[in-house]
Formats: C-alpha cells, structure tokens, sequence
C-alpha cells in the first residue's frame, strides 16, 4: 500500500511515518511537507519518498500525489488558537480551501481518504462525553473569532460525509483529543505558538510564570502521542473495512485533567531536574483574561471529554498512556532537545 501523508513533517505525521516505516515494512509512504525537521532521520528509508511540496501553491504536484497513492492522510493545517484569532483567514485558507482540493481530488481518483477533524467540532457542547454520532457542534457568535478552525473542520467533515454518500469515497475521520508527545512543538519558541504542554515547558526552561487563562478550569483529556498513532494504524489497516465510513474520537477520558492542573503537574514533575530545581522553585501559576491572553475574539471550551466506545468496539483500540507517564516522556524529550544538557534525575520518586 502507498500511503500519501501530507504535513509529514508535523508533529502527527512525523511519528505516523516513523510507525509505518517500523512496523509495515510492505507500505511506501510519500511524505509531504514545507519543513522536513522532525522526519530528518527518515530520508535514507527506502520505502520513504520526501517531496517538499506546498498545498497551498503546489496543486499540479499535490493532485499527482494523490493520483498516485492508495490512501491519503491530509494533515497539513494550522491548529493553534492564537493563529485562530490572529489570522483566521489563513486557517481558512490552509485549513478549508486547501484541504477541500485534497478532498475532491480523494474522490476523483478513488483513494482512501483518512481525515483529522478535531475534538473542537463540538465546540461548547454540554454532553459529559462527547459522542460521534450523538454530540452537537456547538459555536458561538461570529465575532468569536476562534471558532474559524472548529467550522473550516467541521464542514470539510460535512463534505467528506457527504462525497461518501453521493461519490461512493471512501473515508475515515479521526478526531484527536489533545495529542501530546515528542516533538509536539518547539520548546524554543518564545512567540506563544505553541500547544499547551509545550507552553508550560518552554516557560519553566526560560524562567517565565505559567500563565492560566480565565483561571486554567478548563478540562482536557490528555492523550499520548504513541496511543494515538496505534489508532491511525488500526484505521490504516481496515481489517474487515471496520474503519470505512466512520467518524472515531481518539483520546483519553481517563487523563481528564485542569489545565490548573496539568500546571502544578507539570511544575512538580520538573522537579526531576537537578538544572531546574532552583527555577522551578521561583515560577508561579499566574491569572490572566483569555481576552488578554489570546485576544478579544476568543472564547473557551470549558470540558472536553471523549467517548471512546466507538474505537474500542470497531477498532479494538483503547488508550494506555497515563498522564505522569505521557508528562515525563515529552519533557525528557523537550528538554533533552532544549540543547541536549537537561537530564532527569530518575532517582526522585514521583
Ligand atoms: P502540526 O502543526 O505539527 O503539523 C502540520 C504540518 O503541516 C507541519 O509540518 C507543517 O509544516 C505542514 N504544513 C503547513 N502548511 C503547509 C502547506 N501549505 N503545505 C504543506 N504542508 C504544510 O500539526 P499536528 O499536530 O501534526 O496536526 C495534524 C492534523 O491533526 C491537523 O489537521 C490538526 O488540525 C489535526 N489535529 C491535531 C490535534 C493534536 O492534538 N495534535 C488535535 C486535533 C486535530
């Protein structure tokens, strides 16, 4: 099987290439992307074709890519809220418009089309967990401008769902419940790009007060990069076409988690760092408005709780990562990378 995975070199599709190449050793993955950095240590792979191709500019080489492949996972968008309320054209753009292209081309040619929707297409909805085919997608006003990426995601699940019924495509959607892991994003980044965890981490290398917006009582299920991927790897291998034609939530109710929470986690596990241990001691948890935070045109999800009944059953995949495990893999990944230096101390008990 030849597998298209476009943004490749993200923090999803760098470690579903990764698995591919590990444990399907008859699939040819076509890897493309504008940044190659995460999947550096997959060029010389012989079942691994790089192209550095932009969707946005590239359509002739995007569809060929397409054209050729047996299955494609469009994982190229912009997912970080600040991008949402600062430049939510360009989600429109990269996440909607370009993504819709791939889609019809999906249809076109006949390809298995895997799709990453969100655990943001349900939006404010109140259910206790979230269910894929029984939760509403809940968005506020249009002036709230955060909710670009949550309705660019939820339509292009609308058109996908519809193309299935009209033009026979093939298609699975997943929809990720705050995936964190290696090489989520750059710890050295200092703009407020990145997701969360990443956020947390870079603030206590550089000495900075982690920042809670609207309080941090917001409720998250924090899911493990590595449990995430052995779903994509299920739904790649359709045993019995169990994953044709469906919609799953990929997460882990049971890392339900405070964003206040995940602070002082996340503070007390950096203990394990004889380098940090008299920074960590100084950074305090601080308030802040999301409106100053993100800006006027945010508003906040308050619970996010997957149902994974659906995975389970179809799939036979269920999460396994708990929280303390998934916090310390990625921070000795981050702060290892943050020059190399950081080590834990792995005699501290946790
Ligand atoms: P990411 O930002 O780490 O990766 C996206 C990749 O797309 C990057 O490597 C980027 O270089 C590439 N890209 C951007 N613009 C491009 C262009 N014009 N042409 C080609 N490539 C381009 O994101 P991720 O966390 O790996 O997410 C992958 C998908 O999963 C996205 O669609 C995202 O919305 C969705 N998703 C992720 C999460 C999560 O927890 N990580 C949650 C919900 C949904």
């Amino acid at each position: 099987m030849k597998i298209l995975i476009i943004g490749a070199g993200g923090f999803i599709g760098s470690h579903l290439c990764e698995e591919i190449l590990k444990s399907h050793k008859d699939w040819r993955v076509i890897a493309a992307d504008i940044t190659s950095d995460k999947i550096r240590h997959l060029m010389s792979e012989g079942n691994f074709d790089f192209r550095r191709i932009d969707i946005l500019t590239d359509l002739a080489r995007t569809e060929e890519s397409v054209e050729e492949c047996d299955a494609v996972f469009p994982l190229a968008a912009i997912a970080n809220p600040r991008i949402y309320v600062q430049d939510p054209l360009r989600v429109f753009e990269l996440d909607f418009e370009a993504n819709l292209r791939i889609v019809k081309w999906a249809a076109k040619y006949g390809k298995r089309l895997i799709f990453p929707s969100t655990s943001e297409v349900y939006g404010m909805c109140r259910d206790e967990e979230f269910t894929e085919e029984g939760s509403d997608c809940v968005t506020g006003p249009i002036c709230k401008q955060r909710w670009i990426y949550s309705c660019s995601k939820q339509m292009l699940d609308r058109v996908i769902y519809a193309c299935g019924i009209r033009d026979n495509l093939r298609y699975t959607l997943f929809r990720p419940f705050n995936w964190v892991g290696p090489r989520l994003d750059d710890i050295n980044d200092e703009g407020g790009r990145s997701r969360v965890v990443t956020q947390f981490l870079s603030n206590i290398l550089y000495g900075k007060d982690l920042v809670l917006a609207d309080g941090g009582a917001q409720i998250r299920c924090f899911t493990f990069i590595a449990d995430g991927i052995d779903a994509l790897i299920k739904i790649t291998e359709n045993k019995d076409n169990c994953a044709d034609g469906q919609i799953f939530n990929i997460g882990n109710p049971y890392n339900r988690c405070s964003i206040r929470e995940l602070a002082n986690r996340i503070l007390r596990l950096a203990e394990r760092y004889p380098q940090l241990k008299d920074s960590v001691a100084k950074i305090k948890i601080v308030d802040a408005a999301s409106s100053d935070y993100y800006g006027k045109s945010y508003q906040d999800v308050l619970k996010r709780v997957p149902s994974v009944k659906k995975a389970e059953e179809l799939l036979g995949w269920k999460p396994i990562t708990g929280m303390d495990e998934l916090l310390i893999k990625t921070m000795d990944f981050c702060f290892g990378a943050a020059g190399g230096q950081l080590r834990p101390d792995r005699s501290l008990q946790i």
